[in-house]
């Protein structure tokens, strides 16, 4: 084997998924075509769950801003505004954050583990036998001929047009795209600002300063028929597209990138097949409403990365990779969903009005932004744990869903709930120093941290619930929550963290 896992593609959710993949100790090559990352950036931002996730890695500092990254209150839902703080600890994510700087932030942390990034490597082929063979195996073009390599696994991390979804066969089925729209980096220009959008009459247009002296546009034209791949863009379509939409000429201006995208909106039928696995766009593609896409495949990755991790190391079965698309396929599925009725709302145009009106008002109610801004933030997700025995008594509030960042104190002194993951590994939370929970799981050492903490009495009531143990899994979802004496805790690290050690 040259590799445990080839990821393929060195876009955020392949060098996410290699950084996860390190942290549990296994080896990894990213492959990308690309002699070297374009520096381009359609994203320039991400949610906030994306920014906890890389927030438990304590990745934030290496974004140069500092611990904490400067995020907007102020969302929207299908260009429908309001204030997303409703819902505790959401917001409308971290903005002018370009990819390009995403990418640097993981690919620099991923090497610093020791994953290998391969570049100017594009693969060509999968070779039969990923289905019932112990490896998969790929063919691989590079500047000095073609090669072969081979892991146990392989993951496509390619982007929409994914060659290793192709390869491995696994359907994509969804909608083709309706529409043509347009981004340029523009420059030479002095334009007012519209961060989450205007729609106006003919169409929707954004505006926002991207760095000194130049501005990130987007059009939407209403009628613009959708382009294949291999078309391209102009700044003067572009320029022509805004005088047309906004009234204003700024065909005087100049710019640094031209491109377009579309509504096509697609999921993968299979996130595993075989030895094969799919994360980021390369299983789901939509309409960039919200900035979704970069910080769905970010979380696909830290959903995937210690569960292979633990798969190819030995410690646990293949049933836990299973999880992944159990997990991740919904969270997709409903992505799509929430893009799509924003896609509606947002480039409708005068017939969607009266939907817009609608949304509008039930934004005037607490329960509907705190619903929406929970879908957006992508801080809703709550996957489904029972199987691995969820908790005691029923279902806990907190079961399946992410732990908060909260503070506490531990045996180090001051910390939070993010800093106890910034290992990967699983942490059960001991909330009242019971003496048992730590024998209980003294068979998982290594594998899951037992930390003895204080938390705040107001956070023990609203957050804990009544669990006085709380088993949070590396990507920091909750998998398991009970009380002193409790029983199901052995099912539920065997479940989630594989058989425990023996002796
Ligand atoms: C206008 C626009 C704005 C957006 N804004 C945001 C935003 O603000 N926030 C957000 O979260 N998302 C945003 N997105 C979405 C985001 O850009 C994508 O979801 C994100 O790039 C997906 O990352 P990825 O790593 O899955 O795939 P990609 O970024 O597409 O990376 C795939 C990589 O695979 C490589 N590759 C492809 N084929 C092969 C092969 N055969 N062999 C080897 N390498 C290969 C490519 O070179 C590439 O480096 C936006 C999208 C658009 C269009």
């Amino acid at each position: 084997m040259d590799a445990d896992v080839i990821v393929v593609g060195a876009g955020p959710t392949g060098l996410m998924l290699a950084g996860e993949l390190r942290l549990g100790g296994a080896d990894v090559i990213v492959l990308d075509k690309l002699a070297e990352p374009t520096g381009q950036s359609r994203g320039l931002g991400f949610t906030a769950r994306a920014m906890e996730v890389f927030d438990q890695r304590g990745l934030l500092p290496r974004f140069g801003q500092g611990e904490t990254l400067e995020t907007s209150p102020v969302g929207h839902f299908g260009g429908v505004q309001f204030d997303f703080t409703s819902l505790e600890g959401a917001h409308f994510g971290a903005r002018g954050i370009p990819q390009s700087q995403t990418e640097a932030v993981l690919a620099g942390w991923a090497t610093g583990l020791g994953a290998e990034i391969r570049r100017g490597c594009e693969v060509l082929s999968v070779a039969d036998g990923f289905l019932d063979g112990d490896h998969a195996e790929v063919t691989v073009g590079t500047a000095s001929g073609v090669r072969r390599l081979r892991a146990r696994y392989l993951v496509g991390c390619d982007g929409g047009k994914s060659t290793v979804r192709k390869l491995a066969g696994i359907g994509f089925p969804g909608t083709e795209a309706t529409r043509a729209m347009f981004l340029a980096d523009v420059t030479g220009l002095d334009l007012k600002p519209r961060y989450l959008g205007e729609t106006l009459p003919n169409g929707m247009v954004m505006a926002a300063p991207l760095k000194e002296g130049v501005h990130r546009i987007i059009v939407c034209p209403h009628g613009a028929a959708a382009r294949s791949a291999d078309e391209s863009v102009t700044f003067e379509e572009v320029a022509k597209a805004w005088e047309h939409i906004t009234g204003e000429d700024i065909s005087g201006g100049g710019a640094e990138w031209v491109s377009f995208f579309s509504d096509a909106t697609r999921q993968a039928a299979e996130y595993r097949r075989g030895r094969v696995l799919l994360a980021g766009d390369a299983a789901h593609i939509h309409l960039p409403a919200g900035g979704q896409g970069l910080s769905t495949g970010v979380q696909d990755a830290a959903n995937l990365g210690w569960k292979l991790a633990a798969v190819v190391t030995g410690r646990a079965g293949e049933d836990l990779l299973d999880t992944y698309h159990a997990e991740r396929h919904p969270v997709g599925r409903r992505l799509l969903m929430n893009t799509r009725a924003q896609g509606m709302v947002f480039l409708g145009g005068d017939p969607a009005e009266p939907l817009r009106r609608v949304i509008t008002e039930l934004t005037g109610y607490d329960t509907v932004r705190r619903h929406l801004a929970g879908i957006v933030s992508h801080l809703d997700i709550r996957y489904d744990v029972t199987d691995g025995a969820g908790d005691e008594e029923g279902a806990h509030p907190l079961l399946g869903r992410r732990l908060a960042k909260l503070p506490l104190t531990g045996p180090d002194g001051e910390s939070d709930t993010f800093r106890l993951l910034h290992a990967g590994r699983g942490v059960l939370l001991d909330l009242v120093g019971d003496p048992g929970l730590r024998a209980a799981a003294a068979a998982w050492a290594g594998r899951v941290d037992v930390m003895t903490v204080t938390v705040s009495p107001a956070d023990r009531g609203a957050v804990f619930a009544g669990a006085e143990a709380v088993l949070v899994r590396p990507d920091g979802h909750v998998a398991w929550t009970g009380t002193a004496g409790a029983t199901g805790l052995g099912t539920a690290l065997t479940h989630w963290f594989g058989a425990p050690a023996e002796g």
